[in-house]
């Protein structure tokens, strides 16, 4: 017995250090891939769960380096967090979308549509950020109307005085503010009203099994009154069946993404959908 613990330890010690090694190669290659210009952002079309027009989009980062094949955000993000690279590739992911709104003139074709953009908790601790977002929002001459700012529930455990100060002169701007993942953090409902947020994503995990009466269901009825009292807007993420949409539009949630709808899309493709407006 104290021989296998032994090999056990040795085991999970192999793992640690796999796991490390696995780190700083994806480190090196994001730090390699932002000189390079190895990224490109895929577009997640969200609709208006009612009639089923798009709304607009979620703005979601991928690494075309060779050797990142496989290797998504949810694992690269944490990285770059853990690194110190977070900053540089989130500002590089907002600029691009700046970019491409202003040459393509989406927001103007489309007067209500968003662009939603996911941030990390590293900029809410930038007392800069807000002004860094001013400036490229009048350097493109894009609305910052038609930008929304998703910013992880779980992320909000230790927000303090400071970053609600940072987050409340993002709104004052004109930016509008998404909690994503709703659900899965530790908000006490009657803490929601410190936040400055227009919006709730209520996590996939809810949706992902949601039928009548199961426990999902309860959490997302119970996310859907608080939101309405408080009048955020509501979208549901993960939808993958007609079945979740058809449950999630009878209990009132306003807009919805998913693979059921449709799966991330290149610009290009995004741009084509019905309904979807640019300068020609
Ligand atoms: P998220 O913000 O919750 O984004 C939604 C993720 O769920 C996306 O994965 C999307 O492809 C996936 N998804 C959406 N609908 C469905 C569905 O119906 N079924 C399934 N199975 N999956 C669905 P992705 O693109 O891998 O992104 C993962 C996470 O990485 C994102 O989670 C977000 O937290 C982070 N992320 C992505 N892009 C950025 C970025 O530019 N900056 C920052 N800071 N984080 C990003
Ligand atoms: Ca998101
Ligand atoms: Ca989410
Ligand atoms: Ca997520």
């Amino acid at each position: 017995a104290k021989q296998s613990g032994k090999n056990q330890y040795k085991f999970f010690d192999r793992q640690v250090q796999e796991k490390i090694m696995l780190k700083r190669k994806i480190s090196t290659t994001l730090r390699y891939a932002l000189n390079t210009h190895a990224f490109t952002l895929m577009y997640m079309p969200i609709y208006h769960i009612e009639s089923l027009e798009v709304a607009g989009a979620e703005v979601l980062l991928r690494c075309i380096d060779p050797s990142m094949e496989g290797i998504g955000p949810d694992q690269f993000i944490s990285v770059a967090e853990e690194f110190g690279m977070i900053k540089e590739i989130d500002l590089w992911v907002i600029e691009e979308v700046f970019r491409i709104l202003q040459s393509s003139g989406l927001c103007e074709s489309n007067p209500d549509f968003r662009i939603s953009v996911n941030i990390s908790a590293e900029e809410m601790n930038d007392i800069h950020f807000p002004d860094v977002l001013a400036k490229l929002a009048q350097q493109y001459a894009v609305s910052p109307a038609c930008i929304e700012l998703e910013i992880t529930e779980t992320r909000l455990v230790d927000i303090d005085a400071s970053n609600i100060d940072v987050l409340q002169r993002i709104r004052a701007l004109g930016f509008r503010l998404a909690l994503d993942d709703f659900g899965t953090g530790y908000t006490a409902f009657n803490q929601l009203y410190h936040y400055p947020v227009d919006q709730l994503k209520i996590d996939r995990s809810f949706i992902n099994e949601l039928h009548e009466g199961c426990k999902h269901a309860v959490m997302v009825d119970a996310i859907l009154s608080i939101a309405n009292s408080y009048q955020y807007e509501t979208v549901a993420e993960g939808v993958e069946t007609q079945d979740q949409l058809t449950l999630l539009r009878e209990k009132g949630c306003d807009l919805a993404q998913g693979y059921f709808l449709s799966k991330p899309l290149k610009w290009v493709h995004f741009v084509e959908l019905p309904g979807v407006k640019i300068y020609e």
